[in-house]
């Protein structure tokens, strides 16, 4: 998908879009947004009014009646203003009220008849939509609401990385998971991929190192819930920055500009090697298979079933040992091995 046609298509990146958690009353969202003007890459100004909480009874958001505060922060700062909806309601009203960007829930996305819904409504406005990815890691659930928000005639999408549930997220309060939104802009070439490091870190410290990653990883821009008072907050407390916080944030980060120069002799010569390697790699995993399937045969002959727990357990052992003493970070080889080993199972059955 060429999709040049977006709110931010000429903008420089990375754009940034900063803001509260949640809209809590006129004063927070005025000094909150005057606080934030000079935020270098600053682009919009983001509150949640419609707020989806896991229990009945927590702070549900302002509405509707937050609307006028943040057209008057847009006066006041000329940010554009981006605010999520979860209703075919909510995008009648925001566009009603005239906000530029909205942005579909990580709770939301997960429906798709709310999304066919919120799609329709949508249809008629001029409305930047941001997607955020599902709450579990499910790709094709994300693709397929941006693909129901396409068909629907919604030009102006983007989408959002806001981290995964997962069993075991630590540090993280979401898990990065960053190769589903890597593949997410292979399947998608041009969308714009932001991150949204205030939701998969959960708590302030993490976000540089996230941000950063984001940034290194070809993200658009980035996506931080920014609040005047973060420690009195009704919202996420842990994990919003003031904006003072917010501007050390984005002065720490090294952001590139270059571009893909292909005709770089040196870039040419690196990734001829990779090919190469890449190419050695594939072989060996072919010529590993293989033996896996005779391995398979022959356990078959002796009445033995394929995963034998003291072999594997030695097995990834040893290969952690050697990764360690190759400088080879050891969750990413486990995870790598954990993969060979469950397809070389496969292939023994
Ligand atoms: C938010 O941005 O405040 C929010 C609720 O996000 P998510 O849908 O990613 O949890
Ligand atoms: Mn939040």
């Amino acid at each position: 998908m060429a999709n040049q046609n977006n709110c931010i298509s000429n903008v420089p990146g990375p754009v940034l879009i900063a803001g509260p958690c949640a809209a809590e009353s006129r004063k927070q969202i005025l000094e909150t947004a005057r606080a934030l003007t000079g935020t270098p890459y600053l682009y919009a100004f983001r509150a949640g009014l419609w707020k989806p909480r896991t229990r009945p009874g927590e702070f549900e958001g302002v509405g509707e009646k937050g609307l006028p505060w943040l057209i008057e922060a847009r006066d006041m700062t000329n940010l554009k203003l981006a605010v999520e909806i979860a209703m075919p309601a909510h995008a009648e009203a925001c566009i009603k009220a005239g906000i530029d960007i909205v942005w579909i829930g990580a709770r939301t996305i997960v429906s798709p008849f709310i999304i066919d819904e919120i799609a329709s409504a949508l249809s008629g406005g001029e409305l930047c939509v941001m997607v955020k990815n599902p709450v579990n890691p499910d790709l094709d659930l994300w693709v397929g609401g941006i693909e129901r928000l396409k068909k629907a005639g919604i030009k102006s999408l983007a989408a959002v990385h806001r981290g995964f549930d997962a069993f075991s997220s630590k540090p993280y309060r979401n898990i990065p998971l960053w190769e589903i939104p890597i593949e997410l802009m292979r399947i998608f070439p041009g969308l714009p991929v932001f991150c949204d490091p205030s939701h998969i870190c959960g708590r302030r410290d993490l976000l540089p190192g996230i941000a950063q990653q984001a940034l290194n990883f070809g993200m658009r821009g980035l996506m931080i819930e920014s609040h005047i008072d973060p420690d009195h907050a009704l919202t996420d407390i842990s994990q919003q920055i003031t904006p003072d916080e917010l501007k050390r944030l984005i002065a720490g980060l090294d952001i590139k500009t270059g571009n893909t120069a292909t005709e770089d002799n040196r870039l040419v010569k690196y990734r001829t090697s990779i090919d190469e390697l890449d190419g050695q790699i594939l072989e060996l995993l072919s010529k590993r298979m293989q033996i896996s399937r005779l391995i398979g045969e022959y356990k078959k002959e002796i009445n033995l079933r394929p995963f034998q727990a003291e072999r594997w357990s030695s097995v990834i052992h040893n290969r952690l040992e050697k990764a360690a003493a190759l400088k080879l970070n050891k969750d990413f080889i486990k995870r790598l091995f954990d993969l060979i080993h469950l397809e070389s199972l496969r292939k023994q059955t």
